[in-house]
């Protein structure tokens, strides 16, 4: 079977492909020809995530799968959320956005945060939905280089590191996509 991963994040493809079992095949954007924008407008993580597998499906016709994460801070009223890659502005540069982040939450005490994933599948004409969390706190500076995105101010509750303190098989046990994805295996399994 193959299905494609409907990102042109690097760094959520390599998270992903160490995740999927062998039998299903991994197609990129780039391997169906798709080297265009996917619409991304909806005010859910959730609407967004079934946006992009649905338009890839529509478009090019392949059974797909996508996802959206947001970053949730509570003292920001789960602010950024859905506007996470755009936080500081539609450059979407994430040193700008944890800066940002960093600055908002500065004296602080609350700094309980949550990572959300939404996979959305669409497989045989119907769009299937997987949501992964992982709790956790925003640091007071930005701490390793490993990852992307948010995480070197993200250190999930249990552990001393951030997500780019770890490496990637760590991230993966514990973090918000590596969870949706296990749902997503397990669907197939069934
Ligand atoms: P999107 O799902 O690609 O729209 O990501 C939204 C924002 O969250 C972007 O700024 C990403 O860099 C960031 N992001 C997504 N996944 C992660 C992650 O696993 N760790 C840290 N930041 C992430």
């Amino acid at each position: 079977m193959q299905l494609v991963f409907a990102t042109n994040n690097l760094n959520k493809l390599k998270e992903v492909k160490t995740l999927i079992p062998d039998h299903i095949k991994l197609l990129s954007l780039e391997d169906i020809g798709c080297f265009e924008d996917i619409p991304e407008t909806q005010n859910t993580i959730e609407g967004n995530a079934i946006q992009k597998a649905t338009y890839i499906k529509e478009t090019y016709g392949y059974d797909c799968f996508a996802d959206d994460t947001g970053l949730e801070v509570n003292a920001l009223n789960g602010a950024p959320g859905v506007y996470s890659a755009r936080f500081a502005g539609e450059q979407r540069n994430s040193e700008d956005n944890t800066n940002k982040l960093l600055n908002l939450l500065e004296g602080n005490t609350d700094r309980t945060a949550q990572f959300k994933t939404v996979i959305a599948l669409t497989i045989n004409n119907e769009t299937h939905t997987f949501t992964g969390i992982c709790e956790g706190k925003i640091t007071k500076t930005k701490s390793g280089r490993k990852g992307f995105g948010y995480d070197p101010v993200f250190k999930p509750n249990g552990y001393k590191q951030t997500f780019a303190e770890m490496d990637l098989k760590l991230k993966n046990t514990i973090s918000h996509r590596g969870k949706a994805i296990s749902l997503l295996v397990k669907y197939f399994n069934l």
